[in-house]
């Protein structure tokens, strides 16, 4: 089954080959970096030069219209498009580096929680239906 995310805004595929390209951004650092496809793997792929230091915050956003990523529900996540076959979800990440909290919502519900932090995040789902995997 295959994977694409897009930008939320302008639909881009950000996974051409195999890891999700973002821009990430923190302080004076400006770096293009890589996410592996797979919810719930933390592999991240950093370019030379370039470190991200635990409990920073970062900005992402769009390497084509540049829209920034910030997830409505919470300051610390970020969102992508997920299309996999016919269905679409939102992909929600925590923009905090050594954090591990990715969710995958679907219409009404939390579809998919994963990573060591997720639970951190429980307050926010409190009107949706929440399903742990
Ligand atoms: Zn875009």
């Amino acid at each position: 089954m295959s994977k694409d995310y897009r930008c939320p805004r302008c639909e881009a595929v950000l996974n051409p080959d195999r890891s999700v390209i973002l821009v990430a951004a923190h302080g004076p650092t400006r770096a293009l970096i890589g996410f592996h496809p797979e919810p719930g793997n933390y592999e991240v792929y950093l370019p030379p030069g370039v470190a991200a230091e635990q409990g920073s915050r970062w900005d992402f956003s769009c390497p084509l219209c540049h829209a920034d990523l910030a997830a409505a529900e919470n300051e610390d996540l970020c969102e992508l498009e997920l299309r996999e076959d016919d269905a679409t979800s939102r992909l929600l990440f925590s923009r905090i580096a050594g954090e591990q909290a990715t969710f995958v919502l679907r219409e009404d519900h939390v579809e998919q929680a994963h990573g060591s932090d997720a639970v951190r995040f429980d307050p926010i789902w409190a009107q949706l239906k929440y399903i742990r995997i």
